[in-house]
């Protein structure tokens, strides 16, 4: 067991493992790089143990990754959790018979897709990405479990830019558990 403040030493210490790019990938977005902690194995373990606190003893059977961040730590998260991993991709990237989830972007809109018998009715889902900014991409996710009955028990980001408020959308779906918020 860690105590708090050794928790937020941790958290601070994983913090100085984030860089900031600004205009990437375009001009005004401060960009979240995360390949400082991927390349630090201390900070990738404390990364996998805080992400899985949440979610232990809640039954969960899958953990959905999002394309492409999301892919990093969510296989880890589904095996701390003895759960399955999904996959949730950009339209026509995965082979098989796909259900789809249009959400909408400042300019135009977006689609995710998952696999059709990825998950069955009542299974029990966290959604996993690096990163929450308006929280469209995870509300698609949720969309995408509740198209095939599933039940979305918690969202879980390593990153939320809680100026964008995108926790607050999602709140009426499941809760949020995030490791670092910004902003
Ligand atoms: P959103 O749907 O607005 O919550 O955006 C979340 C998705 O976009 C995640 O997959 C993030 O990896 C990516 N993303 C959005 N903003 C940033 C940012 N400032 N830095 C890094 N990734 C971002």
């Amino acid at each position: 067991m860690i105590s708090n403040s050794e928790e937020e030493e941790i958290l601070k210490f994983l913090e100085s493992n984030i860089r900031t790019i600004p205009d990437f990938p375009k001009a005004g977005i401060q960009f979240k790089d995360i390949t400082p902690l991927l390349g630090n194995p201390l900070a990738v373990k404390h990364t996998a143990q805080l992400l899985v606190k949440p979610f232990l003893n809640q039954h969960i059977d899958f953990v959905i990754g999002m394309e492409s961040r999301g892919f990093l730590f969510g296989p880890k998260l589904a095996m701390d959790l003895k759960a399955g991993f999904i996959p949730v991709r950009k339209p026509n990237r995965l082979p098989y018979k796909t259900v789809r989830s249009e959400y909408e972007l400042e300019y135009g809109t977006d689609t995710v897709e998952m696999h059709e018998d990825a998950l069955s009715s009542g299974a029990r889902v966290v959604i996993h990405d690096d990163l929450i900014a308006t929280g469209g991409t995870a509300g698609a996710a949720a969309d995408l479990v509740k198209q095939l009955g599933g039940e979305v028990v918690g969202f879980s980001f390593i990153i939320e830019l809680s100026f964008l408020q995108g926790v607050q959308k999602l709140d009426k779906i499941a809760s949020s558990h995030t490791l670092i918020k910004i902003g």
